[in-house]
């Protein structure tokens, strides 16, 4: 048994949980929020995902890191306005200088 993953996010450990179940690596979740009869969340008691077979650990890993770190590349993608030469985010549809159009 190996812990993957510590959240008080209970709905991320879920969702993390229910990637590995869809691959096929049994895991299960220790200190379960959800399970608690108290109400007092302490630290010693966060969440953590674990996974029964360590020879898959690393495997896991590869499996949760693209929903750990989301590709925002797209998302945040700067472009340099052609009149003035200004850099825009990625989400202004004009330039925030000289409110030129973006042009691809
Ligand atoms: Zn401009």
């Amino acid at each position: 048994m190996k812990e993957l993953y510590t959240s008080m996010d209970s709905s991320r450990i879920g969702f993390y949980k229910s990637v590995l179940d869809e691959a096929g690596i049994v895991c299960f979740i220790q200190n379960d929020v959800g399970a608690q009869t108290l109400n007092v969340i302490s630290p010693l008691f966060q969440p953590t995902l674990c996974i029964v077979d360590d020879s898959r650990y690393d495997e896991a890993i590869e499996l949760l890191k693209p929903h750990h770190y989301p590709e925002t590349t797209s998302e945040t993608a700067e472009w340099i306005c052609t009149k003035c030469g200004e850099e825009n985010p990625a989400g202004f549809e004009v330039c925030w200088s000289c409110e030129a159009e973006k042009t691809a």
